[in-house]
Order: structure tokens, then C-alpha cells, then sequence
């Protein structure tokens, strides 16, 4: 491809009508998975991409060329589960190579963690968030319809020898299911260094259906942990991060708390997704997406490209886009594993 930047020649930022500057991509490679998480994904058949709708490696790091040229700065691995795109390490590669993007990250299960945590950061990548809702074997088989505690634990351990600290790991509580959890993953932050993030569950799985008393709202984990440890504030990574960092008293890790349902954060954003099957989305909650693989595969030139994304980031709306009233009325029609959460 042709697309250079020059003293000149580069074309700007992409900055939305309210001013948010995108930097952030979220990359979904698959929407495969090997976890059937109950919030995410449906218990039997899962109508997959077809193969063929799936980007190769250069149409994605076509998409990714044009995004650094326009700021993007920042790219994180999604899915489904990231590490069952066969050959991955090559796309990260690939992608670490392309100027201007300075953070590559992956988020994961973890199921596969121990046997590509090292080629992965050799490929490039430089931070894991591990997703992980339980502790117990048996409730973590329960809410994610598999087992495999023991594999993801192991995947931890070997990015702790590998020095891929801080780690990231990522809960989303369900009331009832596994909210008895807290405590055992603060136990983990105590004795590990890692960032430790509950999510309030969202209006976006294919699984079981959303019921609102089924979200553990952040605050109230807080108070919990609260009553066990004081939390001192440290506050958000950067500005767009959406999580809420709290040092956890006498302890290796810390505890983050990500709001997206009761504390929205849609004002900061600098968010833009690439579906598996092309779509670039401007927000998770979107209705509407840009087909950026015909453009890639009708022989589009690059500044159809480019253009294209501009006016997918044009279009982005002011934030508010989980208005849980609508979300019941009309489910979306494109769900969490195939988007990338
Ligand atoms: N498979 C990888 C994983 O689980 O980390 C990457 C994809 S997964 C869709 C990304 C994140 O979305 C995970 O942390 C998962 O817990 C979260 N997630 C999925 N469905 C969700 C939902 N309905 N509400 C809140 N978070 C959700
Ligand atoms: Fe798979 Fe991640 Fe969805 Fe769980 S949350 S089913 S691991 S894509």
C-alpha cells in the first residue's frame, strides 16, 4: 500500500463533532471462542462469520496504516478469543512495525495464555488484561460453560515469569452467579501485582437475557471491599481509561472499577472498533456500522479509505448510547463476542 506520512502530508486527526479525539482501536481478529461465557455467548449453535467474511492479516493492517496516519496511536487485540486466530504473533508483527502505534495489548481468557504469552511479546505485544470471573473451578465452569480454571491460572503465572507485570485481569459480576467472588479476587490483589477491574455487566450478550437486578453496580463492590481493606484513589490510567484505580491497602495490586452502565464515561472516548468481518464501529453500543471491508475489497483506492473512516468518527454520537429502554426494545443485532467488547 502507498500510504506514507510525510512532513506534510499527514492528514489530521480524526476528531469527532464534540471533540474527542480518537486514539484507541479495538481489533477484534476472530469471533470465534473456546469459553461460552453465559452474558456473551448463546449455549448451542453460534451462527459464526463465515470464513471468508473474516479480514486477512494485510486488510487489517491496511485499516491499521490509515488509523496511524490519522492518530491512532494505541491497538488492542480482541475478539471472541484473540489467541485462536491462527499465526497471531505474525499480526502482531505486523502491526507493531506500522509507525506512530506505540502500545499494542491484548485482552484475553486466557485459556491459551501459557503457551502464547512468549511469542506474543516477542511479536510486540506489551500488556494482557485476562479475563477471568471466578476463582472456583466449578463456578467458573458454570458461568463460562467450560472448564479451564487451572489453564488460565497457569497463563498468569507464566506472564509473571515472563515479567508481562502489571497484569490486568478483568471481572464481570453477576448477581446470584458469582458475586460470592469479590472477596477471593481481592485476596488475589493482595498477594499478586495485579490490576484487578470488576465490570458491570451490559446490555450486549447473545447468552442469557440482560435483567438489571442481575448487575452488581461498581459502587456497591466498592463498599464491600471497602469493609475488608481501605482503597486509596490513584484515579484513571490516562483520561480515556475507563477504569477507576484504587491502591489496595497492604497489598501487590491494585483495584479497578469499571462503570459503564451506572457511571458512563462516553465524554472521554477515544475509541474506534474493527469487527472480524470489517465493520468499523464508532462506539460498542453503535446501531450503525462502516463497511470497510467492501472498500477493501473492491479495489478502493486509499483515500476512500480514509475518507470513510473520517465519516464513521464524524457520525459519533455525543455518548448516552446505552439507554437501557431501548436496548430491550430492540436488542442489537450485532452481540459482544462479535463486536469485541
Ligand atoms: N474473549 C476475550 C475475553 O473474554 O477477554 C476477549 C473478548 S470479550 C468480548 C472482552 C471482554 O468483554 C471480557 O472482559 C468480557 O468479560 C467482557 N464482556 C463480554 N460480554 C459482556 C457483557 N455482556 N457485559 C460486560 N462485559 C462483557
Ligand atoms: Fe468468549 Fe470472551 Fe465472550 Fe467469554 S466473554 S464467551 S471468553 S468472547
Amino acid at each position: 500500500m502507498n500510504v506514507t506520512r510525510g512532513e506534510d502530508d499527514r492528514p489530521g486527526l480524526l476528531v469527532d463533532r464534540f471533540g474527542r479525539v480518537v486514539r484507541s482501536l479495538r481489533l477484534s481478529v476472530t469471533d470465534r471462542c473456546n469459553l461460552r461465557c453465559q452474558y456473551c455467548m448463546p449455549e448451542g449453535e453460534i451462527p459464526w462469520f463465515p470464513k471468508e467474511r473474516i479480514l486477512t492479516f494485510e486488510e487489517i493492517e491496511r485499516v491499521a496504516r490509515h488509523l496511524a496516519l490519522l492518530g491512532v496511536a494505541e491497538i488492542r487485540l480482541t475478539g471472541g478469543e484473540p489467541l485462536l486466530r491462527r499465526d497471531l504473533p505474525v499480526l502482531v508483527r505486523l502491526l507493531s512495525r506500522i509507525e506512530g502505534i506505540e502500545d499494542l495489548a491484548v485482552t484475553t481468557n486466557g485459556l491459551l495464555l501459557e503457551e502464547m504469552a512468549g511469542p506474543l511479546l516477542r511479536a510486540g505485544v506489551r500488556r494482557f488484561n485476562v479475563h477471568i470471573d471466578s476463582l472456583d473451578p466449578a463456578s467458573f465452569a458454570a458461568l463460562s460453560r467450560r472448564n479451564g480454571l487451572p489453564r488460565v491460572l497457569a497463563g498468569l503465572s507464566e506472564l509473571e515469569r515472563l515479567g508481562a507485570i502489571p497484569v490486568k485481569i478483568n471481572v464481570v459480576l453477576v448477581r446470584g452467579v458469582n458475586d460470592d467472588q469479590i472477596e477471593r479476587f481481592v485476596d488475589l490483589a493482595l498477594r499478586r501485582p495485579y490490576q484487578v477491574r470488576f465490570i458491570e455487566l451490559m446490555p450486549l450478550g447473545g447468552g442469557e437475557p440482560f435483567e438489571m437486578d442481575r448487575l452488581v453496580p461498581g459502587r456497591e463492590v466498592k463498599r464491600r471491599i471497602e469493609s475488608m481493606k481501605p482503597l486509596l484513589p490513584i484515579g484513571r490510567d490516562r483520561p480515556s481509561a475507563p477504569a477507576n484505580v484504587y491502591r489496595l491497602a497492604d497489598g501487590l495490586g491494585d483495584i479497578g472499577f469499571i462503570n459503564p452502565v451506572t457511571e458512563p464515561f462516553c465524554g472521554d472516548c477515544d475509541r474506534i472498533r474493527l469487527t472480524a468481518d470489517g465493520k468499523i464501529r464508532n462506539c460498542l453500543f453503535a446501531r450503525a456500522e462502516t463497511d470497510i471491508a467492501a472498500l477493501l475489497r473492491d479495489g478502493s483506492p486509499d483515500e476512500s479509505i480514509s475518507a470513510a473512516l473520517r465519516a464513521a468518527v464524524a457520525a459519533k454520537g455525543a455518548g448516552g448510547c446505552l439507554d437501557l429502554h431501548q436496548f430491550y426494545r430492540d436488542r442489537l443485532p450485532r452481540k459482544m463476542w462479535q463486536i469485541g467488547g
